[in-house]
């Protein structure tokens, strides 16, 4: 369990492993371990953590362990038992019944077969955390109720995909890979609510909010459903986190109007998390398949501003967690003018934050094709290893592309030395860092702006496209 407790890649299937302990005879325990956030997601445990991860198992003498993580071989060699990488996502409900058949082979197939296996099977949670990791102890909880998103647009109807071949007619972003198959939960709202109202079973006389993070984007249409039920069933004091889309929290506006008092009055909240701007220029915007508009984006700002104040308890909205991909291989001058305005505009963009993110391309991805077909694929990346937030498994790993236009290579660069500037646990050092404090001191002399710099950056390069170097532009912009 990774650094936050929002990190649990591949343990949304484990209550459901841990409820099958009763019908096929399983003797289960759930044991997690929070280890330091590593952003390439390869772990290797603290010795002291190790140390109690194989006293647990020797004491409990397990046949098979289940990890989420691909540990260091030698550290599970040490576990003395058959291990098995769980490698079950969100799509998990459509592939459950046949991992289950690679850890326990002998599991009866009357049992495994049943098409409603997941729906009888009465989830459990018997998690203890092994160490003190303190954002180890109070969870959340993933519900997989189906498919996160359904959209997907025709890749014909977008200008920029249309005769390139892709493995279907339809696409959903180009560059997500979010399962769409929606299979194994037939029901989400009594799904949900089920697991919800097992979890809160569990909580015992704990008056401590429980956190849950609701997959489904058919359990979102049925908000108001999925509501009243959890109300039905009697749960109380948790925090329900959903990632509609921004066009979906529009159309959600009456609903959640007409939700929240309910909500409240049981001390439960709605947080919503996630949702994508991506890009506020429109040809970025339609090379990524986004499909909202910038106007989209301040409406529904505007809204959950609202919202947030009407009901700041069962309303929940973080700062500055819309979440942007600023650069790509096409960007322009142009483009990156158009989404500084936007950004200054949206106060829940965090507009410093932003500045270092860019497109991440993985095989198979329709922009990773369109790249590709435009020569803008590379050998290798000059900036390093970026995870932003694309990359959940070690086995994964981005294809390296080129910007189109240098200039924009070194806004790239200066971005995320702005990021390193602004948010980097230690102050980087050196003379190209202590030129960017100072270009960065200058702007924001002359503007309270957040971009300053980086305005000025741009404004500078479209006087002097010829720049060709990080140093270069920051001395031209400290004389101008
Ligand atoms: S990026 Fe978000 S909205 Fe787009 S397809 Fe993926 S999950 Fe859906």
């Amino acid at each position: 369990m990774p650094e936050t407790p929002e990190r649990q890649f591949r343990a949304n299937a484990y209550p459901y492993l841990a409820g099958l302990a009763r019908p096929l005879g399983w003797r289960v325990s759930w044991r997690a371990l929070g280890v330091r956030y590593n952003p390439t997601l390869r772990y290797t445990l603290e010795p002291d953590d190790l140390k109690l991860l194989l006293a647990e198992a020797k004491r409990l003498k397990p046949d098979v362990v289940v990890v989420n993580e691909r540990l260091a071989p030698r550290q599970l060699a040490a576990l003395k038992a058959r291990v098995r990488y769980c490698p079950l996502g969100e799509d998990f409900p459509a592939h459950f019944a046949a991992f289950v058949r690679t850890v326990d082979p002998a599991a009866p197939a009357a049992v495994l077969d049943d098409p409603d296996l997941l729906e009888t099977i009465e989830p459990e949670f018997p998690r203890e955390v092994l160490n003190s990791a303190p954002w180890a102890a109070h969870p959340l909880m993933r519900v997989v109720a189906g498919a996160r998103c359904s959209y997907q647009t025709l890749a014909d109807d977008n200008p920029f995909y249309r005769g390139l071949k892709l493995p279907a007619a339809a696409m959903p972003c180009s560059f997500c890979g979010t399962p769409a198959r929606d299979e194994g939960v037939r029901d989400p709202v009594a799904f949900a609510a089920r697991h919800i109202e097992a979890a809160a079973r569990r909580r015992g006389a704990s008056d401590a909010e429980l956190r849950f993070e609701l997959i489904g984007a058919r359990l979102w249409r049925r908000l108001e459903d999925f509501v009243a039920e959890l109300v039905r069933r009697g749960v109380r004091g948790a925090e329900l986190s959903f990632m509609p889309r921004i066009d979906e929290i529009l159309e959600a506006r009456e609903v959640l109007r007409r939700c929240l008092p309910a909500l409240a009055e049981r001390g439960l909240a709605l947080r919503l998390y996630g949702a994508g701007v991506e890009n506020f220029s429109p040809d970025e915007n339609a090379r990524l398949n986004k499909g909202i508009t910038a106007e989209q984006v301040h409406e529904a700002a505007a809204f959950i501003a609202e919202t947030r104040t009407r009901w700041p308890h069962a309303f929940r909205f973080p700062d500055g967690k819309l979440s942007m991909i600023l650069f790509t291989p096409w960007t322009t001058l142009a483009d990156l003018r158009v989404n500084i305005d936007h950004i200054e505009r949206c106060p829940l963009i965090c507009a410093r934050a932003v500045l270092g993110s860019r497109l991440q391309l993985f095989p198979g991805r329709p922009v990773a094709l369109l790249a590709e077909k435009d020569g803008l694929l590379a050998k290798k990346r000059k900036d390093g290893f970026y995870n932003s937030g694309c990359i959940v498994s070690a086995d994964q790993s981005e294809i390296p592309w080129r910007f189109a236009r240098p200039e924009v290579g070194l806004l790239h660069e200066l971005g995320r030395g702005l990021v390193q500037h602004y948010y980097g646990e230690r102050r980087a050092d050196g003379p190209q860092a202590r030129a960017l404090a100072a270009a960065a001191a200058a702007a924001e002399a002359r503007s309270p702006k957040p971009l300053a710099a980086f305005r000025r950056a741009v404004e500078t390069l479209e006087r002097r496209p010829r720049t060709r170097s990080l140093p270069q532009l920051l001395t031209l912009m400290l004389q101008s």
